[in-house]
C-alpha cells in the first residue's frame, strides 16, 4: 500500500466516524422536530375537544384525522429512538465513538458509565 492509499483509507475512516456522529445528531434533531409537531397536534386536538364541550359541531373525521397523524408521529419517533439505541455510543469526554462494552475511553481515559446497567 503506498502513502496515498493510506491517506485515502485514513480519510475514509475519519469521515465514517464523523458521519456516524452526524447521523446521531440528525436523528436527535429529527426527534425534537417530531416531538414539537406532536405537541402542536395535541393542542389542535385539545381545541377540537373544547369545541365538542361547547356543543359546537366537530366532524368525527376531523378528530380521526388528527389522531391518525399523532399515531404516525409516534411510529416515526419510535423508529428514530430505536436507531439511536442501536447507534455507537459516544464518549462524553471527547465525543469519539467507543465500544458499548468499554469501561474507559481509549482516547481520553474518561470513565464510561454502562449504557445498560
Ligand atoms: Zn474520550
Amino acid at each position: 500500500m503506498n502513502i496515498w492509499d493510506r491517506v485515502r483509507k485514513g480519510t475514509q475512516t475519519v469521515s465514517e466516524k464523523s458521519s456516524g456522529l452526524l447521523e446521531m445528531a440528525q436523528t436527535r434533531a429529527a426527534i425534537t422536530k417530531l416531538e414539537t409537531e406532536k405537541i402542536r397536534k395535541f393542542t389542535e386536538l385539545g381545541e377540537l375537544t373544547y369545541r365538542v364541550y361547547n356543543r359546537e359541531h366537530v366532524a368525527d373525521a376531523e378528530m380521526e384525522k388528527l389522531c391518525n397523524e399523532i399515531q404516525d408521529l409516534d411510529r416515526e419517533l419510535e423508529a428514530h429512538r430505536a436507531r439511536l439505541e442501536g447507534a455507537t455510543p459516544v464518549c462524553p469526554g471527547c465525543s469519539r465513538p467507543v465500544k458499548p462494552e468499554a469501561r474507559y475511553c481509549p482516547e481520553c481515559g474518561q470513565s464510561l458509565r454502562p449504557v445498560r446497567p
